[in-house]
This record gives C-alpha cells, sequence and structure tokens, in this order.
C-alpha cells in the first residue's frame, strides 16, 4: 500500500501514522518521488484503505497490485539511479562495465584496464570467486583477485564490479570492492539474497538461466526488502531451445522492466551470445532498447583466458563497439561520455565554496536542461534562467561555475546571439554535447488535439515544425523563449486551445498530456551545445578548438588564413561568419578546429595565426 502524504501535512502528522503502522508490524519505507511524499507500507497492514485514507495528513492511499512492491513502479514512479563513486547507472550517460570474465593475474587485469578504460568503460569487471559448471574448471583467485581489483581500483579510478557466490565473502566483498554481482545461477540463492540486502554496496542481480521477470523482480525485493536500494537488474541470456547462441539476449525485457519497475537495467551480451562476433551487433541493439549500461567481456588474449575466452572482445572490438554507442546513444536521448571519470573528478575537486551550478535557458524540461544533465550528470545542479545573456552574467559574476547555451541546430541553423554574447563576453567554452531534439505537441490534460488554436514555441522550433504546422494555417504561432517556457506558459493559463512544443521531459516534469510525438520535420534534428565557464583550468588535452577572429578588409585575407589550416592539416569542422558590432560589413569569423592550439607543438600555427588576422581570440579547448 502506498500513502501519499499532504503537502502540508505535520510532523506530529506523519509521525503518528508511522507509530500506528509499526505498532500494527508493518514495514515502512519514505520516499520522495515525483515532488511528492510517500510512505510505502510492505508486509501485512490489518488497516483497510479506507481506514488509511481517513487518517490525518494522508492525501491519497494507493494499493500495490504486484507482488513485488519496493521494486514496483507504482511505489516510485521516477528512475532510481545507482551512485558508484563518481558513476550513476540510471542516470542521462549509458555506464560501460568492462573486464574479463576471471581475474587471472595482476598483469592480465591492470592491462585489460588500462585497455577498457582508454575505450570508454567507467567501471571494471572481474570474477574472484567463479561459479563454474565443472569443479574441474578454474575456480577464481578468490581473495587474491579481490586484492588485485582493489589495485585496479587504485591505479586507474576505474569502480569494481565482483561476483558474491556465499555470503561468507561479505566481509572481503565490503572491503575489497564498489559493486557485488549476484550471478545468475544464484538468483534465488534467498540467503544469499538477504546478506547483500544488507550490504551498503550496489547489487548487480543477474536474471536466473530459466527465471521469469516476476521471479527476477521478487528476487531483487528480497535485497531492497533487506534494506539496500541499489539494486541494477542485468539480463545476461535465458536458457531456451536454440543451439547457435550460448543463450538467448531477451532484450524485450528491457521495456517490459522500464514499466514495471524503477531500477536501471544494464544488458550483459557476453553470456547472452556467448560468441564474440555476436557480442557487439546485442550490445548496440539494447542501447537502442533503452538499457541504462552494458557489462562486456573483454580480454587481452581470449585464446588463453582461463574462463569465457570465446565471448571476451579484444580490446579494439571494444573501442569499436564503444564508439557505435556513442552515436547510438543521442538517438535514445542518452550519452555515451568518454569524458566521464575526469569530468567526474574534476567537479569533485572545485573548491568547497564553489557553486556547482549551471545556468541554462528556460525551464525544467528545457532541452538546455537535458543537456546539462548529459554533460554533468546529476552532479552539476541546472539552474534556470530567462535569457541567454543572464546565462553570460550568471557566470561571469560567478553565481554559477556554468553555462549550457545552445550554439548550431542541424535543422534551423545557427544560435547567432550566443555567438555574439562569446565575442561580447571573456567566458571559455570548456565542453560540447549534442543532444537530439524530439519535439511533441503538448497540452492540458483534457484538451483536443482538434480544438487547439495557438502554438507556443520559440522561433527555431516553429522552424524545425514546419512541415507540420504548415497543416494547420489557422491555428496561430505565439514565440516564446524556449521550448520549457512555452509548457510552462501554457500549464499556467489553464487554456485548454493552446499547445506547446517541447520535450517529452518538459511533458512529464509538468505533468500535462502529449497529444502528438515527434513533430519535427526530420528526425536528425540535433542540437550542439556548448558548456561555458570562467576559465578552463582542468582541461588536460583537448580534441577541439573554438576560435574567432577577424581579418583585414582586403582581397584573399580569408585565404591566407586557411592556408595556415591547410598547410598543418588542421581539419576545420565549422565556420561561421558574423557582423561585426558597429562595423557595417565587416566580419568576425568564429571557427571549430579539430586540433589543441594550446599544445606545444602548436606555437608556430598560432603566431602564424596571430600574424595573418587582425584579431584573433581562443574561445576554449574541450
Ligand atoms: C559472469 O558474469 O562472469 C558470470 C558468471 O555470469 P552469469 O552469472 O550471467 O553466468
Ligand atoms: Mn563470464
Amino acid at each position: 500500500m502506498i500513502l501519499v502524504l499532504e503537502k502540508r501535512i505535520t510532523q506530529i502528522q506523519k509521525d503518528k501514522i508511522k507509530n500506528m503502522l509499526s505498532d500494527e508490524g508493518c514495514i515502512i519505507r519514505e520516499i520522495v518521488d515525483a515532488g511528492r511524499n510517500i510512505i510505502g507500507i510492505i508486509g501485512n497492514c490489518k488497516k483497510s484503505e479506507n481506514e488509511l485514507r481517513q487518517c490525518e495528513g494522508v492525501a491519497d492511499v494507493m494499493p500495490i497490485k504486484t507482488s513485488y512492491k519496493l521494486v514496483s513502479r507504482d511505489f516510485k514512479s521516477e528512475d532510481s539511479k545507482v551512485q558508484i563513486g563518481n558513476v550513476v547507472v540510471g542516470g542521462d550517460r549509458i555506464v560501460i562495465i568492462a573486464g574479463p570474465c576471471a581475474v587471472e593475474s595482476p598483469d592480465q587485469a591492470m592491462t585489460i584496464a588500462r585497455e577498457v578504460k582508454k575505450y570508454g568503460a567507467v567501471l571494471f569487471r572481474g570474477g574472484a570467486y567463479k561459479p563454474r559448471s565443472s569443479p574441474y574448471s578454474f575456480q577464481g583467485l578468490e581473495e587474491e583477485g579481490l586484492k588485485i581489483l582493489a589495485d585496479v581500483r587504485k591505479e586507474t579510478g576505474l569502480g569494481v564490479v565482483t561476483e558474491i557466490t556465499s555470503p561468507a565473502q561479505a566481509d572481503l566483498m565490503m572491503k575489497y570492492v564498489d559493486v557485488v554481482q549476484i550471478g545468475a545461477r544464484n538468483m534465488q540463492n534467498f540467503e544469499l539474497l538477504k546478506c547483500v540486502g544488507q550490504m551498503d554496496k550496489p547489487v548487480v542481480l543477474k536474471r536466473g538461466l530459466a527465471s521469469t521477470i516476476q521471479e527476477w523482480l521478487m528476487s531483487a525485493e528480497y535485497i531492497m526488502a533487506g534494506g539496500n536500494s541499489d539494486v541494477i537488474l542485468c539480463e545476461r541470456g535465458i536458457r531456451t531451445f536454440e543451439p547457435y547462441t550460448r543463450n538467448t539476449l531477451d532484450l524485450s525485457a528491457i521495456p517490459v522492466l522500464k514499466k514495471l519497475t524503477h531500477l536501471p537495467i544494464v544488458i550483459d551480451p557476453s553470456h547472452a551470445t556467448g560468441i564474440r562476433e555476436k557480442v557487439s551487433p546485442m550490445a548496440r541493439a539494447a542501447v537502442a532498447a533503452g538499457a541504462d549500461a552494458l557489462m562486456i567481456e573483454v580480454h587481452n588474449n581470449p585464446d588463453q583466458a582461463l574462463s569465457d575466452g570465446p565471448q571476451s572482445l579484444y580490446p579494439e572490438q571494444f573501442g569499436q563497439l564503444t564508439r557505435d554507442i556513442y552515436v547510438i546513444a543521442p538517438v535514445v536521448g542518452k550519452q555515451l561520455d568518454f569524458d566521464y571519470l575526469r569530468k567526474s573528478r574534476m567537479i569533485n575537486n572545485l573548491d568547497r565554496d564553489s557553486s556547482k551550478t549551471a545556468a541554462f535557458i528556460g525551464e525544467y524540461g528545457a532541452y538546455s536542461h537535458k543537456a546539462s544533465l548529459g554533460y554533468f550528470g546529476d552532479e552539476i545542479k541546472p539552474v534556470p534562467v530567462q535569457s541567454f545573456k543572464e546565462i553570460f552574467n550568471a557566470v561571469q559574476s560567478g553565481k554559477t561555475q556554468y553555462g549550457v547555451i545552445p550554439l548550431e541546430n542541424s535543422l534551423s541553423g545557427s544560435i547567432h546571439e550566443n555567438f555574439d554574447l562569446l565575442q561580447e563576453y571573456d567566458l571559455k567554452i570548456i565542453g560540447e554535447i549534442t543532444i537530439r531534439i524530439k519535439h511533441a505537441l503538448i497540452a492540458h490534460e483534457n484538451a483536443d488535439k482538434k480544438a487547439i488554436k495557438k502554438i507556443l514555441a520559440p522561433p527555431p522550433a516553429f522552424s524545425q515544425c514546419r512541415n507540420y504546422l504548415d497543416q494547420y494555417p489557422d491555428i496561430q504561432l505565439v514565440p516564446v523563449t524556449a521550448t520549457s517556457s512555452a509548457v510552462r506558459h501554457v500549464k499556467d493559463s489553464g487554456d485548454i486551445s493552446a499547445a506547446a512544443i517541447g520535450s517529452t521531459m518538459a511533458a512529464r516534469i509538468f505533468n500535462m498530456k502529449i497529444l502528438e510525438e515527434s513533430i519535427e520535420d526530420n528526425p536528425r534534428n540535433y542540437t550542439r551545445f556548448a558548456i561555458i565557464a570562467k576559465e578552463s583550468k582542468y582541461i588536460e588535452n583537448a580534441n577541439k578548438t573554438s576560435i574567432v577572429f577577424s581579418t583585414d578588409n582586403k582581397p584573399g585575407a580569408l585565404f591566407e588564413i586557411m592556408k595556415i589550416f591547410s598547410k598543418y592539416k588542421i581539419n576545420l569542422v565549422k565556420l561561421e561568419s558574423r557582423p561585426m558590432p558597429g562595423k557595417p560589413w565587416e566580419y568576425m569569423f568564429y571557427a571549430d578546429l579539430e586540433t589543441d592550439l594550446e599544445d606545444e607543438v602548436m606555437l608556430p600555427v598560432m603566431e602564424e595565426l596571430k600574424e595573418k588576422s587582425e584579431t584573433f581570440k581562443i574561445l576554449g579547448r574541450y
């Protein structure tokens, strides 16, 4: 049963409810979900739904119909995020866990860890206690293996994941690793589930070889009922009649689970397929289907691996896979961040008095909000402001540490105002992120699509949805500053004949109805955002440099600059001209270069650029 508490409930009223439930022998859990204070009642509650409804301070009472309770979406509607050191599973960033099936030696583990880290893994996996089908197979290095994992963490900064096969190993696990894994064969080992339920460590719970999703969720319930809510579900293939793969990867489990539970999902295509060449296709499909994380077996010498060599990727193959995932993730609203660990370290090392905030335009649910979450995760708090200038001012004055500004859209082009502001302010671009823009038409719950008379959106959103809007020439288009502001205006106006163009995230945040999804003209609708800050001191080696320059007003002046890029084989990925303020028909040029211009070896390039340009400024390197 779920009790939704009234917003203005007093502490005395709340304590009274809690004491009454405890006296009845109920187990209770308090959470905040979608802005509501909730008490979940698990176990047998003698009070009827009606009796509970009568309690002072209770706004609503809802039964949880499923046999699993704490893991159910009914209990918690928002996605759960599991924090592992600096890494969050279940957020906007895809988490890549990789490593060998078993830890075999310090050298083997360290070599593979360095490789997988280089290619984007943020957690390292390796078994120290191996549950093998044959008692004669390699059983793992046991405590020695755990020590090696702890060394890997120390050396590489990667959190480490390993399997626990018996409650007797709990203390060692607490000492050496960051995440414990319950293997497929132990999914219904209830003593082990109770044990990890009491541990203060995140748990990866693999699906049993022949377990239903219901049984799997009941096992997760054991862990959560024990007090540990950091549970990640891992689909690793189930037994079917099909012999061409080791198991059958049940990818449909992803959307099924997303509906039933708030817990994050990791997909293990290695044990699912058992065959190296089948791993990457299934990993790509898993991300497309909505997986939060991947767990991939990688070995530097698979032929000699002591377990699961045939399904282990070579490090380079793993690198190719993560590049593909990098491209696929934004299509489904996620990111693969090759800079994840360095960025998190940087954020955690910020001075204590740093604001740890990022200004963005609009309201929560804006694409800029999503860009902030995709770039920083939850570590930096996004702060909504009302104009681009306000973002620049906030960063300049130190009110916020960072700013998130859209620079260009693949359909509607550059956001010129931000290029001009970059020129005006002395701030640095420290990073960039590209987000897929998938617009929805959003209105009130009781709105009727046919009765919509006006649509609110910022001008670029109108132009991205041109074809759709052209079908309704009688609808009035009202420009506002951001999509999320449009959603808020419509919400606040109470006008059921008004709609907004915005993200599904905004619709969810403002509790509004989606009248139509994907109304943008072209599905390849992406916006590139820049992250701005006062300085860029934490950037070690950058791949890209953004510059702004002007040239003399004489023939071939721009060509002279281009010649420098050509001479040093520097790839130009953007060139944009903007009028110079107060100088009609004179232009500044913005360029993005695929190089780190501040690298020492680039000194001659810098000198030539400065010589051939009239003004020259580095906007940032990232
Ligand atoms: C493993 O992850 O190495 C493992 C043994 O997996 P599973 O429990 O899925 O077979
Ligand atoms: Mn394995």
